[in-house]
């Protein structure tokens, strides 16, 4: 079996390394040339272009930044649709809107190509140790060809349900994630400006009601948890401009569906802000800096 890889950044990189890993005989394409020599350098063919990397893959897997990446990517005259043959399986695992995955998706069919979206959650941490979780949407007997490659890079897979579902769940999940994460931090930081020790809150809240995913595992508040972003500087794990990114992204489907969103709404303008503050390369945990009180005035 013939895969092309396209997209080989922070997430897609160690994926295709996985892969590679298994036996798994891979093209890879990016932007980046740099991306591109070191698969190579680790057993991958070199593409020199989208169509050279995809025209003879039974399999193509892409992991790009936002929807504008992957309909050019996807739709593009120089495109994958343009260059695989009508057997190929088109895997996206990019987090993109469920309407563009939908139109994607749909192209793809009507030439005949079978295609899921295959969002993934576990961050560059999961990529890189091969367990991240899989959320996809599309035909069933797709995803079953699937699997075992989505089985070579993560240890979850979940089937949301038609094409565009698994962008849905994502989304759904992260705009949960970035309210947990906002009303931790506003939370820490009230109790802190109050004096009280910011680890013992934590243990106290994680032992009571407002114990969640970010308080237990993700704290926010620099000192707190040694493994989490905040007690390196906010470096590495995921941008809040991807954060932002994914926020936008469910206020986009709460628009279209008229399902009300006001606590997702909240949280993108809160890391809207927060961006404009410059903080887009910081992780998203570093939200919780939005909340602290100006220097002297706290009581
Ligand atoms: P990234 O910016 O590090 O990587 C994207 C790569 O795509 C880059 O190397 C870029 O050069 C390449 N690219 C863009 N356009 C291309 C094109 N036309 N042809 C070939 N290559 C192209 O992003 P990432 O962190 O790897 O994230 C990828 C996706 O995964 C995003 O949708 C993101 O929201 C999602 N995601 C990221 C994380 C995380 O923790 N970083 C976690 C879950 C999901």
């Amino acid at each position: 079996m013939h895969i092309a890889f396209i997209g080989l950044g922070n997430m897609g990189a160690p994926m295709a390394h996985n892969l590679l890993r298994a036996g798994r005989t891979l093209s890879v394409f990016d932007l980046s040339a740099a991306a591109v020599e070191q698969l190579r350098a680790a057993g991958a063919r070199a593409a020199t272009s989208v169509a050279d990397a995809v025209r003879e893959a039974d399999v193509v897997i892409t992991m790009l930044p936002a929807d504008r990446h992957v309909r050019e990517l996807y739709l593009g005259a120089d495109g994958v649709l343009a260059h695989t043959t009508a057997a190929a399986l088109l895997i996206d695992c990019s987090t993109i809107s469920a309407d563009v995955a939908r139109e994607v998706a749909a192209a793809a069919g009507k030439s005949g190509r079978a295609m899921i979206d295959a969002p993934v959650s576990g961050g560059t941490a999961g990529a890189s140790a091969g367990t991240l979780t899989f959320i996809v949407g599309g035909d069933g007997a797709a995803l079953e060809r699937a699997r075992p490659l989505l089985d070579n890079m993560g240890k979850n897979i979940f089937h949301a349900g038609a094409a565009g579902a698994g962008q849905v769940a994502k989304i759904c999940n992260n705009m949960l994630l970035g309210i947990l994460m906002a009303g931790t931090a506003e939370a820490l930081n009230l109790g802190v400006a109050h004096g009280l020790d910011p680890k013992v809150l934590s243990e106290i809240m994680v032992k009571s009601s407002g114990r969640n995913w970010a308080l237990e595992l993700y704290n926010p508040w620099p000192g707190v948890m040694e493994n989490a972003p905040a007690s390196r500087g906010y470096s590495g794990g995921f941008g809040s401009a991807l954060m932002l990114k994914d926020l936008g992204l469910a206020q986009q489907a709460s628009l279209s569906s008229q399902a009300a969103t006001p606590m997702g709404g909240l949280a993108r303008q809160l890391y809207q802000l927060h961006q404009q503050g410059g903080n887009g390369q910081l992780d998203f945990s570093s939200i919780v800096n939005l909340f602290r009180p100006p220097e002297g005035g706290a009581k």
